[in-house]
């Protein structure tokens, strides 16, 4: 049966077996090496009360610590929310990731 990618959609390369992962939004396993993964770093607050916070705090140069995040997605998921999408039979075979501008668009909650 012909394959629509040649890696399955992973990146086990001689693996045997890779640890299975939760997807954040609904729960389904999905090997690591399969999952979507999106690195957030965001701030704790949003910007307009982090401003209040800033101008109450005794302190002057505080900086509130900020939320990292990894987030790892099943396919469906990632299709769904627009983290990734499918891709022509030609641009499948382009192997390195697109440029950072391409990648950040902002997630419909
Ligand atoms: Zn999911």
């Amino acid at each position: 049966m012909p394959s629509k990618r040649r890696n399955n959609g992973r990146g086990k390369k001689n693996c045997g077996h890779i640890r299975n992962v939760r997807c954040v939004n609904c729960g389904r396993c999905v090997p690591k090496d399969k999952a979507i993964k999106r690195y957030n770093v965001r701030n704790i607050v949003d910007a307009s009360s982090r401003k209040d916070i800033k101008e109450n705090s005794i302190f002057e140069n505080y900086n509130l610590p900020k939320l990292y995040i990894q987030q790892i997605y099943c396919i469906s998921c990632g299709i769904h929310s627009r983290i990734v999408r499918s891709r022509s039979r030609a641009d499948r075979k382009i192997r390195y990731s697109p440029s950072k501008s391409m990648v950040t668009r902002p997630v419909r909650a």
